[in-house]
């Protein structure tokens, strides 16, 4: 769950963003001052800002300014909150280095949508690292490399990707449909067959872990739950 940083001194605009901000699943807090926001980012910095340029203390410009030259804050992305008359500041606004701004009165909905868009913005591309072990199994992901009971096997790019999405949603059965879409691209033309004959290659690499992809007939394709499931 993220949280949103609301600075904003009009106290019923405040209640209603807070409202519907925590609705659309973020953690909230909000203060009237600019020199209170400053002091909350520094204790306890949130993940976005939403910041009113007219605050009766410091001007949000000047917060603004305060926050992206402060090393431990200045990545955090900041929405000015301007009125229409205000269109000047909303410029000097993008000097200081706000990500977005939107003028009053503004739509909910927009403003919950722009802050997902920001968030997902903000937040870094997740390398796919890490170990994975299952029974005999074992895969880097970040070398590509993959174990069966220590003995490496070579898999090409697409297997293992078919191998770690299968394990990611282990237990859960997966349509050879589902596998096009997600291991190969909505827009490959490949046929549902081709799952089958990528399973069953794939099987034969994996050797003794094999029993760990199991058919579900007339469904598709499920990992097993726990290695003993399979060991059976
Ligand atoms: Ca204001």
């Amino acid at each position: 769950m993220s949280t949103v940083l609301i600075i904003e001194d009009e106290a019923d605009l405040r209640a209603v963003l807070e409202y519907n901000l925590r609705r659309a699943g973020h953690a909230v807090r909000a203060c009237a001052r600019g020199s209170e926001g400053l002091d909350q980012c520094r204790a306890r910095p949130p993940d976005l800002i939403l910041l009113d340029l007219m605050l009766p203390d410091t001007p949000g410009t000047e917060v603004c300014k305060a926050i992206r030259q402060d090393p431990a804050l200045k990545t955090i992305p900041i929405i000015m909150l301007t009125a229409k008359s205000e269109e000047v500041d909303r410029v000097v606004g993008f000097e200081l280095g706000a990500d977005d701004y939107v003028t009053k009165p503004f739509s909910m909905r927009e403003l919950v949508l722009r802050i997902q868009s920001i968030l997902r913005r903000a937040q870094p591309e997740l390398e796919p690292t890490g170990v994975v072990v299952f029974g005999r199994l074992r895969v880097d992901k970040g070398a590509h490399r993959t174990w069966v009971d220590d003995r490496e096997i070579e898999l090409t790019s697409l297997e293992l990707r078919l191998l770690l999405l299968l394990h990611e949603r282990k237990n859960r059965v997966q349509s050879r449909e589902t596998l096009l879409e997600d291991v190969w691209g909505m827009d490959s033309d490949v046929t549902s067959r081709t799952v089958d004959t990528h399973v069953k290659r794939l099987r034969e690499k994996l050797g003794p872990a094999s029993a760990y992809l199991r058919t579900v007939r007339g469904a598709g394709y499920r990992f097993a739950e726990t290695p003993d499931e399979a060991e059976d």
